[in-house]
């Protein structure tokens, strides 16, 4: 194994060592690399993209409100995170999920959504994406986030699409048109429920929020959305 990828696994398992920077002793993100890469910033309530001080919504979720009741992100999907998400999710380092989750948990609000919740879903693959990639690090994230309450056989991804970048908002919409379900015998599990989405990174939001409406037809009683980072929009600076 070459020496600098035996240092850096190892770096990663010791315990008190900044996972970001490497420093020690530190909880899993020192507090310094919260502050730089992860600094708190006010996000629309319904999509999470950044909006000024004082405003709930942004302009895109005022026009077209989305199916969630709530959304909260952790980060921008900016430097140091994309390269620490993809060796999380491409390169099978597990151990990743316990740093992102305890940043998804030091937000403000994410402690009484996850308290209010009776059921924390993470957002799911499809049989074919998950044979490949071999295991779902939005499922990780949603076990560390709250171990009892997350269920991984409720919600279904039944299909893959085509990658949604470049596509307008609205036919991104139908794309994803049932890719989602409910487990068919256990549909009846959502009814009246709150329930919370976990996932590592959101780039547009249709795949949450086609998540989420499933879960509304179904009549869970509030559907929030939870994700360590989310991408800018690309028509967001044209949102008033
Ligand atoms: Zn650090
Ligand atoms: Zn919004």
């Amino acid at each position: 194994m070459p020496a600098l990828a035996f240092l850096s696994q190892w770096r990663d398992r010791l315990p008190g060592v900044c996972a970001v920077c490497a420093s020690w002793p530190a909880r899993p993100v020192c507090d310094a690399c919260v502050a730089r890469f992860a600094p708190p910033v006010p996000r629309c309530r319904s999509c999470a993209l950044p909006v000024p001080e004082d405003v709930a919504r942004c302009g895109e979720c005022l026009r077209h409100p989305p199916p969630l009741d709530a959304c909260l992100a952790c980060c921008d999907y900016a430097w140091p995170w994309p390269g620490r998400i993809g060796r999380f999710k491409f390169q099978g380092e597990a151990g990743w999920a316990t740093p992102l989750a305890t940043l998804i948990r030091s937000m403000p609000w994410v402690e009484p959504v996850l308290e209010q919740a009776d059921l924390v879903l993470p957002m799911p693959l499809s049989a074919q994406r998950l044979k490949s990639r071999g295991f779902n690090q939005a499922l990780e994230l949603a076990r560390q986030l709250s171990p009892r309450k997350m269920e991984a056989r409720l919600l279904l991804r039944t299909r893959d699409t085509p990658p949604q970048s470049g596509l307008p908002r609205a036919q991104r919409l139908t794309n994803l048109r049932g890719a989602f379900a409910l487990e068919p015998l256990r549909a009846h599990e959502a009814r009246g429920r709150r329930v919370v989405l976990v996932d590592d990174v959101m780039t547009s939001g249709a795949s949450l929020f086609a998540a989420a409406q499933v879960l509304r037809d179904a009549g869970a009683a509030h559907v929030a959305g939870i994700v360590f980072a989310r991408t800018g929009r690309p028509d967001a600076a044209r949102a008033p």
